[in-house]
């Protein structure tokens, strides 16, 4: 019998804030679960031994928020760098800033753009868009059609494996377009990665004595050694702890295909988006440029990429995103009345409430699930 007054399933971020405030706060031992091999979730990263290089084990993750209180808790565990991410998009062989800003319309339409210009090209170009009964008619409604074909149909169809066409519109909900000159990804207030790698910054927030951390354990393979006394707080996914009696929700995967090169410096930067649809990967990652100041590694001649690739979900595959269609939250409000009947475990994380969340939201929610459904009960 495992004999806990609170069990955490699932070592990602939400899982690891809950485990830390009830041990540090409630003072009380909780045990943590987790079918990997490793605590972090999907912000993990470690080391490659051949070249020395940090990367991100499930793609690049930058922390980012405006949110004063989650950095003031974040930053107990990590030293962040003043990291500020850019992402170039190739299209035609030529390389364009995203998100799409006034620099970006400036290299499209070759002459300097003013802010004023910017809305009334874009209110020009939206002027003919159908009735967004698609993907595409919504794309072309939101950004018009120029930057419809250089930057999102080729990109999106490779995203879904499907033609824009043929995908619902509700999937996308607004396509930024800035109209400034400012480069950054994000707009936060706080940013960067951990200095010493997101691992030790889990390991830290992982450090107290009370959290009793299990790997290699999926829930499913104890949940019948738990005593229904317990306040358990699930972060798998909600339909597979249902053993999927109503089928289940649908995701996207993505495949990640590593490769060392001899070279100092292979794209330089971080993250390069390819949008033309015949390039057959979306993303390459260079994982040394999150970390110049690592200085020895940072100038070697060797240098560590990761090819990303879009995939269909399967059982066997990592759930990424959620697929936010209507069929989906009318699946997902099923689960959740199931959900209710059992008082005893909270479901949250991105996969217990089936939707995406930055590494910030997840903190947040946590906290406010702590504060709400565990520490006043
Ligand atoms: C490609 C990609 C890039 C991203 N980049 C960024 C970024 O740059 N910045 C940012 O802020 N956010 C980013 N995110 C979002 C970030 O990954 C999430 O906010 C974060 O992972 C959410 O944490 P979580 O704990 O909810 O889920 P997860 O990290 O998925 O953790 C859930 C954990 O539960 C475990 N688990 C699941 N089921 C079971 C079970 N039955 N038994 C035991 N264990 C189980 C899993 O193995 C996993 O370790 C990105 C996401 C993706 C997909």
């Amino acid at each position: 019998m495992l004999n806990y007054k609170y069990i955490v399933v699932g070592a990602g971020i939400y899982g690891s804030v809950i485990a830390n405030r009830i041990a540090s706060v409630l003072n009380e031992d909780v045990l943590l679960i987790e079918k990997r091999d490793h605590i972090g979730g999907n912000c993990y990263s470690r080391i490659d031994e051949e070249t020395g290089i940090e990367y991100h084990c499930y793609g690049s993750h930058i922390f980012h928020t405006s949110d004063e209180s989650v950095w003031k808790f974040i930053s107990q565990f990590a030293d962040f760098t003043n990291y500020r991410h850019k992402v170039l998009a190739i299209s035609g062989g030529k390389a364009y800033f995203m998100p799409i800003n006034l620099k970006t319309l400036s290299d499209v339409y070759q002459r300097a753009i003013t802010p004023a210009e910017a809305s009334d090209l874009l209110a020009g170009e939206r002027k003919d868009a159908g009735s967004a009964g698609n993907l595409e008619e919504k794309a072309i409604a939101l950004v018009g059609k120029t930057l419809y074909e250089k930057f999102i149909r080729g990109y999106t169809a490779k995203q879904w494996e499907k033609s824009p066409r043929d995908l619902p519109p509700d999937i996308i909900s607004r396509l930024p377009v800035r109209t400034t000159y400012s480069i950054d990804y994000f707009d936060d207030l706080y940013q960067g990665v951990p200095r010493d790698g997101y691992f030790r910054m889990f390991e830290k927030l992982l450090s107290n004595p009370r959290i009793h951390v299990m790997l290699d354990t999926g829930f499913q393979s104890v949940r019948g050694s738990i005593s229904p006394e317990t306040k358990i707080v699930y972060t798998g996914k909600i339909d597979e702890y249902f053993d999927y009696v109503y089928g289940n929700l649908e995701w996207r995967s993505l495949q990640f295909e590593y490769e060392i090169h001899q070279v100092r410096d292979y794209q330089g930067t971080t993250v390069v988006n390819y949008t033309d649809a015949d390039i057959p990967y979306t993303r390459i990652h260079e994982f040394k440029h999150f970390h110049p100041e690592r200085r020895t590694v940072f100038e070697s001649n060797r240098t560590l990429i990761c090819k990303e690739y879009p995939k269909t979900w399967n059982k066997d595959r990592e759930a990424y995103y959620p697929v936010n269609t209507k069929a989906n939250q009318e699946l997902l409000e099923r689960y959740r009345m199931l959900a209710r009947q059992s008082p005893n475990t909270i479901f949250g994380g991105r996969l217990g409430c089936y939707r995406y969340w930055d590494m910030d939201k997840a903190i947040l929610a946590a906290l406010n699930c702590f504060e709400t459904q565990i520490r006043e009960h």
